[in-house]
């Protein structure tokens, strides 16, 4: 028997009229170089439309790439919608990558228009003379296009002047692509992953309920995790769904006006990879400075207990999720389960969290693909499957990624809970094989993070000769213990946490710990340097 109920597409065109019918006057909030631009979900609504008849006027067609280049602000937000809301397809760029990946993945992408801010316009005359198909250039300033290599280059003001402020919004199949992203590319090529409309708006349900991450329209959500990477984790998606305030740091990331806008706009949610949040504590231990009511979400890269106590400490309420761009990206929270007592609260913080309702996980081992228990110790590779998780890559590249039931293969090396919360021990490529043994880089670095005076800490395999690899530290003093910390100091710390045999060769001391592009560490660049330097001593036996 069938259903009395429609398909009703699940498309981005229901969270724009949502937003804008019924939550008209809430507001977008993008800070500038001077002052802050706000307007509300009406404005929004009006601009979205004229860029939509925008887009048509260039030539836009159905299915064709938008690529934006562009920082976290309200230009963005309205690209975010325009292009996928009229049955093309958003290409969010990621500015920090070198200019070889960036023109790839305009050309593998096939954009056809590209907008950029002001600010990030050189990283694409860098390469102007190799994006052969894009046709046209949108400069996303306040006056007109300045003069420059590319062309043809029109300024997105004047683009939308004078358009009319309604846009008749096609019907759309809601598995037709609504937006993509490229990976960071930081293991060979980045690879294409294309979002439909359904998994958009299954994401941004799945992120926004209880049990997920937990948002409602209340909230005032200020997402620190770029735009141009995994869709700022879906949230402005999910905010739009909501009805929620949003707002927007645009390029300016310094803890100062992260503060002060956090307090002056009232923000009760954001999220970020953990490099953001390190300066950040800094400056709250500094100044003294408490952001009570305050939720973060960190991802990306692991949540060390020291960043999260410090952080508690402000009255944040800190939480960890884990996903990947292959994932839209959030695919698992760490909710606490209600059977829990509070003082498993800490524990669980710590660890990437449970999969979010629609997301199934199972562990295979890394050499036989066999099932792994979930007994919080034996640890394997995670494997993820579901209707945001992507099946396969753009162009059908690295097939292999996917196994023959239609599980994606993730890479990340975890051990799981009987509770069901992953605890990730590394990725495949950065575990350190010691003597046949692994020893997991991510648990090290949080160990070392943990000690008072340092500040950062990325732990690689360097080859040995008799152990095949070896751990090596790098960390970065606090800038009050510069020069004054010793590898000893960090070696009696780390003694009663973790094995002997886990004990690194050697810390290295550097002013900074090189970060990619979406500022997670580099550890490729760390291992570039190592080889120069390969570890002295043999581990204690
Ligand atoms: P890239 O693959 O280019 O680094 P992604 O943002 O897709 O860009 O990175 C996804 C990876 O980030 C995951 O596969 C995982 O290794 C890591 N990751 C994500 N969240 C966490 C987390 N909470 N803790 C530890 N690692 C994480």
């Amino acid at each position: 028997m069938r259903s009395t109920m429609p398909d009703f597409p699940l498309t981005l065109q229901h969270f724009l009229w949502r937003s804008t019918t019924l939550f008209p006057s809430k507001e977008i909030v993008t800070k500038r170089e001077a002052g802050r631009h706000r307007y509300t979900y009406a404005d929004f609504g009006r601009r979205v439309a004229q860029l939509a008849h925008a887009l048509k006027d260039l030539g836009v067609g159905e299915g064709e790439r938008v690529g934006t280049l562009a920082w976290n602000n309200h230009r963005h937000l309205e690209l975010y919608f325009a292009a996928p809301c009229s049955g093309a397809v958003l290409h969010t760029l990621n500015p920090r990558l070198f200019p070889e990946h960036l023109a790839y993945v305009i050309n593998d992408a096939d954009d056809k228009v590209i907008f950029a801010d002001a600010s990030l316009l050189p990283a694409l005359q860098r390469i102007a003379k190799q994006l052969k198909g894009v046709k046209q250039f949108v400069v996303m300033t306040d006056g007109p296009s300045p003069n420059g290599e590319l062309t043809p280059l029109s300024s997105y003001e004047e683009l939308l002047a004078g358009r009319p402020s309604v846009y008749p919004w096609p019907e759309l199949d809601e598995r037709d692509a609504a937006a993509m992203c490229y990976t960071s590319g930081t293991t060979g090529k980045p690879k294409g992953v294309v979002y439909s409309h359904r998994s958009s708006v299954l994401h941004s349900l799945g992120i926004a309920i209880g049990g997920g991450i937990g948002l409602q329209e209340a909230d005032s959500i200020l997402p620190i995790v770029p735009m141009f990477h995994a869709n700022a984790w879906g949230l402005p998606y999910a905010a739009t769904m909501l009805g929620a305030k949003q707002v927007f740091a645009d390029r300016f990331l310094d803890p100062v006006s992260l503060t002060e806008l956090i307090r002056e706009e009232g923000v009760t949610f954001s999220a970020g990879v953990p490099s953001v949040w390190i300066p950040l504590l800094q400056y709250l231990d500094k100044t003294g400075t408490n952001l009570d009511g305050l939720r973060m979400f960190v991802g990306g890269s692991a949540l060390s207990a020291g960043l999260y106590d410090g952080l508690t400490g402000h009255g944040i309420d800190t939480n960890q999720g884990w996903g990947m761009t292959e994932t839209s990206p959030v695919a698992a929270c760490a909710t606490i389960k209600s059977q829990l007592t509070d003082q498993d609260r800490k524990a669980i913080r710590l660890k990437q969290g449970m999969p979010l309702a629609g997301i199934e996980l199972r562990l295979a081992n890394v050499e036989t693909g066999e099932s792994v228990a979930w007994d919080g110790k034996s640890v394997g590779e995670i494997q993820v499957r579901g209707p945001w998780v992507t099946g396969s890559y753009f162009r059908g590249v690295d097939a292999d990624r996917f196994t023959a039931d239609g599980w994606l293969r993730t890479g990340d090396v975890a051990n799981v809970d009987p509770e069901g919360y992953i605890a990730i021990v590394d990725r495949t490529k950065d575990l350190v094989k010691s003597g046949g043994e692994w020893i997991s880089s991510v648990e090290l670095e949080s160990a070392i993070m943990g000690h008072p005076k340092v500040l950062e800490a990325a732990v690689i395999g360097v080859p040995h000769p008799k152990w095949q690899e070896r751990p090596v530290a790098y960390a970065v003093a606090k800038p009050e213990f510069k020069g004054s910390v010793s590898q000893d100091e960090i070696l009696d710390f780390l003694r009663p946490l973790v094995a002997k045999w886990w004990l690194p060769d050697e810390v290295r001391f550097i002013d900074e710990i090189p970060k990619t592009s979406v500022g997670k560490f580099d550890k490729k660049v760390l291992r570039e340097r190592a080889l120069k330097a390969p570890a002295a001593a043999a581990p204690s036996e």
